[in-house]
């Protein structure tokens, strides 16, 4: 980052919270540390962009803040933990669903070769595009969509991260995972506390959940109401 990042300590401070966080809850994780690829991309990407106007200054609190039409953008410290959990070298193709501001995005643009992201809210999803043209990331690729359909014509995935609740895991976005692919979301009851849960697919095909830590997330909303209760009862 430029020297004169006014932001450049409150990020650095960000960063030990994170390291502490990280070790307070090794014991549900089973990570008492991330790695340097993850801490470097969130030292790198200036988080004060991505919130709305005049909440600069409370960026770089390890907290989740609000990002407009009713969302939020999760805490750091969860944005660097799904990171480390999807174990990413630099090669890969990855899927978000919930792009929201565009953050998480942003920094996983940083540990993989590409990201393509679904956003159900139009605005949302364009600010975002905006956001990633004039911070010069060129490796992210955002849709306006349904997320529960994940993205079939760009599958599949080395890797798959969702940032807003399902209450089960979407069946097109298993699909949509390259066996040997990692998938990490929160899984649970819209207004509930949701069980953050790690996805494997076995090279020869099978699916192994793993629950990692309880988390709050907002829930993942259909782009069609009636598909809602649909997906409810089936
Ligand atoms: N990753 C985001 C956090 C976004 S909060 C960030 O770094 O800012 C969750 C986002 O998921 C919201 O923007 C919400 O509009 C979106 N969302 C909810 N349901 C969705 C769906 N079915 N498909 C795509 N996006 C969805």
């Amino acid at each position: 980052m430029a020297e004169d990042d006014p932001y450049a300590d409150k990020r650095r401070r960000l960063l030990d919270e994170i390291e502490q966080d990280a070790r307070d809850t090794a014991f549900w994780t089973g990570r008492k540390a991330f790695s340097g690829r993850t801490m470097a991309a969130i030292a790198a990407v200036p988080r004060h962009e991505f919130v709305q106007p005049g909440d600069e200054v409370v960026a770089y609190i390890n907290r989740p803040q609000p990002i407009g039409h009713g969302q939020t953008i999760s805490q750091p410290f969860i944005v660097a933990l799904m990171t480390d959990l999807l174990d990413l070298n630099g090669t890969e193709k990855v899927l978000e669903i919930g792009t929201g501001c565009g953050y998480q995005a942003a920094v996983l643009s940083r540990v993989a070769a590409r990201v393509h992201t679904v956003e159900v809210v139009e605005e949302l999803g364009r600010a975002a595009g905006d956001r990633f043209k004039r911070l010069g990331v060129d490796n992210v690729y955002v849709r306006i969509g349904d997320g529960y359909a994940g993205w079939p014509e760009e599958a599949p995935f080395d890797a798959i991260i969702v940032t807003a609740a399902p209450a089960r895991i979407p069946d097109a976005l298993i699909r949509q995972l390259r066996p040997g692919g990692r998938m990490i979301l929160p899984v649970g009851r819209a207004h509930d506390r949701q069980t953050l849960t790690r996805v494997v697919k076995t090279a020869d095909g099978r699916v192994r959940t793993e629950p990692v830590l309880s988390v709050a997330f907002v829930p993942m909303v259909s782009a069609r109401p009636n598909d809602r209760e649909k997906k409810a009862n089936d």
